[in-house]
């Protein structure tokens, strides 16, 4: 049996540094990333067309696969744009005109235009305003009819279009805004894998979102990111609504004390794998690598610590749109993903709650399979929902084989925790499609199995007139 491969995902962000057909190649084949993230942010609909069918034509050529997440803004404010560039003052009086014109400036005293115009009711005075990631912060002074006066407490640079952060503030912009509604038809014109929903305050967020993609036919699958305190209230409901779960800590961590981070990582990590969903790591995992060629000693223990919490995945953000390693950040999770998983031998999930009896049963086949040592699970799936259960049971040294006919699903898998996703035809009569399945596993590119190996076979059986669920445990001849 093949164990030399990684339970942990990896994504990549996709942009200016990584949307070359050469570098799309280097980063699947030599990064092994498993997701590539479109962050609409910054992306026009006819530049996202072309990436997703780069990706998929890249995809192509070298036989690999990765699925596509395209990442949505939600309720994201952000200022306008500047004749030029601004260096604040502090102590500065400075105004953000919520109807987007700035020909409203008072004579004296600077400003900006915001992108919602009805962010002074939102607000109070007193209330602190960060712009930039929060290298600028800001005092609300005063609330006026057209425009909300702050005092900078701590200056900075302000260029075009940054974002803005009003931590415990409970803003009313819609969850799915009509910008985010015209990204999403693109996406589903691509048949896309995954939606991911920004600054998801409630459940409701994600039922908004679920009901516009249903009514669009799509299956594809929505991540939740939490990124404010509302969130981290709402969290349970939030996983039980959401397919998976981002942790997206660049916002998390100027929304909330960022000596809560941590804490909040670990919780949502916990939760998540309670609730059999996936969960993402992201920001900051390697951003001293956007300029420099090796991380620092603090990021490569951020990156190990989420593989000792078994997160399903991490995440790379401006480290692979415009820093100048994208490559090599794809290879540094790799290297560090591995050697951690290596020596950790905890069982730590094997008791997650599981109610339905067949969910119960995956649990006796992880069971055998660790008993067997060195066996492998194949589990045969249409929905996702048998390889979720057995990725949140996090078996020790047991890859999970998942097979499927479905080529959305099948990419769907890629984000699961030591899921090895493969595409075949299902035939008639399950003996048939078992043995096109141990083929697979030693004919492909890797040889995951060879004959003797020991397999954990979870399928279904025709007893008379009944189908019937089963745990066989074969060797492969
Ligand atoms: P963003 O989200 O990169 O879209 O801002 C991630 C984060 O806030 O951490
Ligand atoms: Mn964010």
């Amino acid at each position: 049996m093949y164990f030399d491969y990684r339970h942990t995902k990896i994504i990549f962000t996709l942009g200016p540094a990584t949307e070359s057909e050469e570098m799309l190649r280097e980063m699947i084949v030599t990064g092994g990333v498993d997701v590539c993230r479109l962050n609409m942010a910054h992306a026009s609909h006819e530049w996202t067309e072309m990436v997703i069918k780069r990706v998929r034509k890249v995809c192509a050529e070298v036989n690999r696969h990765v699925a596509i997440m395209m990442d949505v803004k939600g309720p994201e404010i952000r200022t306008g744009d500047l004749p030029e560039p601004i260096d604040l003052e502090e102590g500065e009086v400075f105004d953000f005109l919520v109807n987007g014109d700035r020909s409203g400036l008072e004579e004296g005293i600077r400003g900006v235009t915001v992108n919602y115009p009805r962010l002074h009711r939102d607000v109070h005075e007193g209330d602190t305003l960060l712009v930039d990631s929060g290298l600028v912060r800001m005092r609300i002074e005063e609330i006026m009819d057209d425009r909300i006066r702050c005092k900078v407490i701590i200056p900075g640079p302000m260029g075009n279009r940054r974002h803005i952060n009003l931590p415990g503030v409970k803003v009313n912009l819609p969850a799915l805004t009509e910008k985010d509604k015209a990204d999403i038809e693109v996406g589903l014109r691509h048949n896309i894998e995954f939606f991911a929903l920004s600054f998801v305050r409630e459940a409701n967020d994600l039922d908004i979102l679920r009901r516009h993609l249903k009514s669009h036919d799509s299956e594809a699958r929505i991540i939740a990111k939490i990124e404010d305190q509302s969130a981290i209230s709402n969290l349970d409901e939030i996983i039980t609504a959401a397919d998976a779960l981002m942790v997206a800590r660049g916002d998390l961590g100027i929304e909330c004390p960022y000596e809560e981070l941590p804490l909040i990582q670990r919780r949502a990590v916990k939760a998540c794998i309670q609730k059999k969903k996936p969960v993402i790591i992201a920001t900051h995992m390697l951003e001293s690598m956007i300029e420099q060629p090796i991380p620092t000693r603090a990021e490569v223990t951020d990156i190990a610590n989420a593989v000792f919490e078994k997160a399903d995945c991490v995440m790379l953000s401006g480290e692979t749109t415009t820093g100048k390693y994208p490559v090599e950040c794809a290879r540094v999770m790799n290297r560090i993903a591995r050697q951690v998983e290596r020596s950790r031998e905890t069982k730590d999930y094997e008791n997650i709650p599981l109610n339905k009896p067949k969910a119960k049963m995956l649990r006796a086949a992880v069971h055998l399979a660790q008993d067997m040592n060195k066996a492998g699970i194949v589990v045969f799936t249409r929905s996702g929902y048998l390889p979720q259960i057995l990725s949140a049971l996090r078996p020790t040294r047991v890859p999970i084989f998942a097979f499927t006919d479905q080529e959305l699903v099948f990419k769907q898998m890629l984000l699961m925790w030591g899921v090895e996703p493969f595409l075949i035809d299902f035939a008639e009569d399950s003996e048939t499609t078992i043995k096109a399945a141990f083929a697979r596993l030693y004919s492909g590119r890797i040889e995951w199995a060879s004959p003797g190996d020991w397999m954990v076979v979870i399928t279904n059986v025709l007893v008379g007139e009944h189908i019937i669920d089963s745990i066989q445990l074969r060797q492969i001849e």
